[in-house]
């Protein structure tokens, strides 16, 4: 399979070079060539298929003429070494659990597959040279990542993350692994950070100096596995009964998550339609209404994993749907809400089922249950789980909420990280004297 840039000014490239470079070199983000329609026969069964047999099924259409099958089934069967269940919350509403692996979000599922997939082609390489990963968080990609990376030999990981912004539980799952993972902590924005990590790519001094690439979801490694969860929530509710107008709601702030679940949409997954939940940055809620693209800079919100304010995916989005809002429109509607209305969501669904909502989470049940029609049953990601931002969630709800013992795992270990501006040459130089 072949991969072309989104701004469509750069040479199609393999799956090994769209991984390693991981932006292409006009800026644009690497798209597979085709997308290929599942076989009928693979819906009619699906609900008899465990979660990694229906994961292989989908990696193979992506990702099996560049990868032995071999290789490609251990890829699978270690990243999923975890469960991503569906759990009922109402009658209509239900919990795509996504935190059930090692850092307790959605992310660990995307960022285990590439780390696995870059050891793979960095192992057959003549090129010996060590790849360093660069990747910008808003909060839980660092730790997915670093935790995906940990220990995996010819890697090295530099994590930028803004500083103060992002929660006690998530630097902490970042900064104490040491290894082969630098943490950088940046004075400024999550939208700083990003811009960092595009500058370096950009730096051809920098990119002859040492390789690099990155570990965002805009790396074709780290978003599509994240298809994976779809098919199998799908099956699922296929199981219950409950699958005949299913609708999918994704908490989005980059958009890799819901990006994934469309080009599942796009190999046959027959879900109805799809609706992106916004905390308080709305671009794409406001795209959907008005037709125009308006980045802004990203605003703090209790949701803080979802604070973009130029989410990179939107291009890939843009692109999959050859640039038509009526087709975006048709497919996907849009929801935005304040912090206030993340709590008054969180405290309901607790009071009124019990379920702890984590505020990303939040976001997603309530576009669920304010845009369901009749008929219709829901699924929405919880993208985290709710011990990630404890204590929000122990002051809106007034409840203790346990710590995973993984978790706590994390907050034992000694915090190191590397101070630095926003600005690039001091990035550079640091770099540089790696
Ligand atoms: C990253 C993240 C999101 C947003 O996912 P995108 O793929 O960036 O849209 C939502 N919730 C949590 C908890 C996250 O960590």
């Amino acid at each position: 399979m072949q991969y072309y840039s989104t701004n469509h000014q750069a040479p199609l490239v393999s799956l090994r070079k769209a991984v390693v470079k991981g932006l292409a070199e006009d800026r644009g983000l690497y798209m597979p060539e085709h997308i290929d329609k599942l076989p009928k026969a693979f819906f009619d069964n699906i609900q008899d298929m465990t979660f990694q047999e229906i994961a292989y099924t989908v990696a193979d259409a992506f990702f099996g003429d560049d990868v032995d099958s071999d290789g490609l089934h251990d890829l699978v069967y270690d990243t999923l070494c975890f469960d991503c269940p569906v759990v009922r919350v109402t009658d209509n509403i239900y919990s795509l659990e996504l935190f059930h692996g090692p850092t307790l979000a959605f992310k660990d599922v995307g960022a285990r597959f590439m780390a696995r997939l870059l050891q793979y082609f960095v192992r057959s390489e003549s090129d010996r040279r060590m790849v360093n990963v660069l990747v910008a968080t808003s909060g839980d990609t660092g730790s997915a990542v670093a935790n995906g990376f940990l220990g995996v030999e010819g890697i090295h990981v530099y994590v930028l993350y803004p500083k103060g912004k992002v929660s006690p539980i998530q630097e902490c799952q970042f900064t104490t692994l040491g290894r082969n993972i630098t943490a950088i902590e940046v004075d400024g924005v999550f939208d700083d950070c990003q811009r960092l990590v595009k500058s370096a790519f950009m730096d051809e001094e920098l990119n002859s100096h040492m390789r690099l690439t990155s570990a965002n979801s805009i790396n074709v490694a780290r978003f599509l596995p994240q298809a994976f969860y779809y098919f199998n929530a799908y099956a699922r509710m296929k199981a219950l009964g409950l699958a005949e107008q299913l609708v999918v709601c994704v908490p989005s702030g980059n958009f890799g998550n819901i990006c994934a679940a469309l080009f599942g949409h796009e190999m046959g997954l027959p879900v109805k339609r799809f609706i992106a939940a916004n905390n308080a940055n709305d671009v794409f809620y406001n795209y959907l209404q008005t037709g125009r693209y308006e980045p802004q800079p990203s605003k703090q919100t209790l949701a803080n994993a979802m604070d973009v304010g130029d989410p990179s995916n939107f291009a890939r989005i843009y692109d999959l749907y050859g640039h038509s809002h009526e087709r975006i429109t048709q497919l996907i509607s849009g929801a935005t809400y304040t912090d206030e209305a993340i709590r008054q969501t969180m405290q309901q669904c607790h009071e009124a089922t019990g379920y702890v909502l984590d505020p990303h989470g939040a976001c997603g049940y309530r576009a669920l249950k304010e845009q369901l029609r009749q008929g219709e049953v829901g699924v929405f990601c919880e993208t985290a789980h709710p011990a990630k931002f404890k204590e929000k969630v122990d002051e809106i709800l007034h409840i203790d909420t346990p710590i995973p013992d993984r978790l706590a795992a994390f907050m034992k270990g000694e915090k190191q990280s590397v101070p630095m501006t926003a600005d690039f040459d001091q990035f550079k130089q640091y770099l540089m004297q790696k």
